[in-house]
């Protein structure tokens, strides 16, 4: 029997929704290219833009990551720090380190939005995949 993902593991490796097996993503999150989605799952050709523009809602979901980020790190500042430094410190330590999230935070955000807004339910039966088509 094959080693089967669950659904929190797929999604931490941005696997297909439906057959868990498919690469959502084109390229690693290190790459350039990192925002290269597969038009369809190259496993069970599901499609992932599951209508026009399907993926715009994944914006939603990522402000609420960069805000989230925003605000742990303006703590962790102001925990850590004996005085309240300056300004640019917030400024610099937000925009260093979104250098190294963003492509995280747009990834996941595409993948959230597709497995809990996507209507799609796992399935390993290539039978139903050839039913369901896209
Ligand atoms: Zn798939």
């Amino acid at each position: 029997m094959e080693n089967e993902l669950s659904k929190s593991q797929a999604i931490l490796q941005c696997k297909c929704p439906r057959c868990r097996k498919g690469e959502i993503f084109e390229n690693s999150a290190f790459s350039l290219n990192f925002a290269k989605t597969h038009t369809n799952c190259p496993v069970c050709n599901l499609k992932y833009e599951r209508i026009l523009g399907f993926f715009w809602s994944a914006m939603y979901v990522s402000y609420a990551f960069t805000v989230a980020h925003m605000i742990t790190l303006m703590v962790a500042i102001n925990v850590l720090t004996d005085e309240r430094p300056a300004l640019w410190v917030f400024f610099a330590a937000i925009i260093g380190s979104f250098v190294f999230f963003v492509p995280v935070y747009f990834r996941y955000s595409r993948v959230i939005v597709l497995y809990f807004l996507g209507g799609i339910k796992y399935n390993p039966n290539p039978k139903v995949w050839e039913e369901q088509g896209e």
